[in-house]
């Protein structure tokens, strides 16, 4: 690989990404698609840098350390914070698109390009079809199927996914070589090939602690089998969003593990979907407790 991405696995779509580069066929538009945390944005991220840095994505210069710090003026982020994209968002992109900038590119990196509504992905559209010059769009989804099928025809899609959890806990252990192996072993099971969050589980104890906690939690809970007792157990965390987004991965955790063992194939496999489908609905801020509600009922 030409470039230092820093980044666990996905060497296919880095190579790709590098070819487009170097062989001068860079896209107007990329959209890296996947599930959460496997380092979609931190790949977008790189990918501006690659693109802004005048000495072969340095790490050092202020251009680099701008865009890492996203404060760079020629490297726009929409970052995701649950809130959707509207058109006013979009025409504040396209005006700055038009602006004159002061480096080699301009980008925008666009996390979680689902959020945006009908009216500002049609709005966006305009914009994908004739882009100014030097103008590179980077946008990320975990949910290709809620775009319109014209702006995904307008962009180059990569496609991401988990890595296997053996090959998680093999890197892990190059980039951690202090760290118990054990704590090392759970934490790959634990970001269910997300390397995002493995690396985020590391380098945060107290995350890690809490998910040691729910990871409990969760256990306790699918031995409960009284309807009555999963509701309380709903009700409690129902309120808290990061709460309830951490019982839903490490329940997805649990039952991946007892799919790996065998036990109740068909049943599991059911329910995995289930909870998958369940955190798409809350993001679109439905009813949390409902859904849960819902889920708790075929668990
Ligand atoms: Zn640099």
């Amino acid at each position: 690989m030409k470039y230092n991405w820093s980044i666990i696995g996905h060497e296919k779509q880095l190579e790709l990404l590098e070819n487009d580069i170097n062989f001068d066929k860079l896209s107007h538009a990329y959209l890296l698609a996947g599930p959460n945390s496997v380092g979609k944005h931190t790949v977008a991220r790189k990918l501006a840098g690659i693109l802004q840095c005048e000495k072969d994505f340095c790490h050092k210069c202020p251009t680099c350390q701008q865009i890492s710090s996203g404060s760079h003026l020629d490297t726009v982020e929409l970052r995701d914070e649950g809130d959707s994209i509207k058109i006013e968002d979009v025409r504040k992109l396209v005006e700055r698109c038009n602006m004159t900038g002061q480096s080699r590119y301009k980008i925008f990196l666009i996390q979680g390009v689902e959020r945006m509504t009908t009216e500002a992905a049609n709005s966006f559209l305009k914009t994908l079809e004739e882009p100014p010059e030097r103008t590179v769009f980077v946008l990320t989804t975990n949910n290709i199927r809620a775009l319109l099928p014209t702006i995904v025809s307008r962009v180059r899609v990569v496609n991401f996914q988990h890595v296997s959890t053996k090959y998680l806990e093999s890197k892990l252990k190059d980039l951690y070589s202090d760290r118990e192996d054990k704590e090392i072993r759970q934490v790959s099971l634990f970001s269910l090939g997300k390397t995002g969050k493995a690396i985020h589980l590391m380098e945060n104890p107290a995350s890690l602690a809490k998910y040691f906690e729910v990871y409990r939690d969760v256990q306790n809970f699918l031995d409960r089998k009284s309807v009555v007792d999963r509701f309380s157990y709903v009700e409690e965390i129902a309120e808290d969003k990061k709460q309830t987004e951490l019982f839903l991965n490490i329940l997805m955790h649990v039952l991946r593990s007892r799919v790996l063992e065998g036990k109740e194939v068909d049943r599991y496999l059911n329910t995995l979907s289930k909870i998958e489908e369940t955190g798409i609905l809350l993001k679109k801020n439905i009813n949390t407790r409902l859904a849960l509600e819902n889920l708790m009922l075929i668990i």
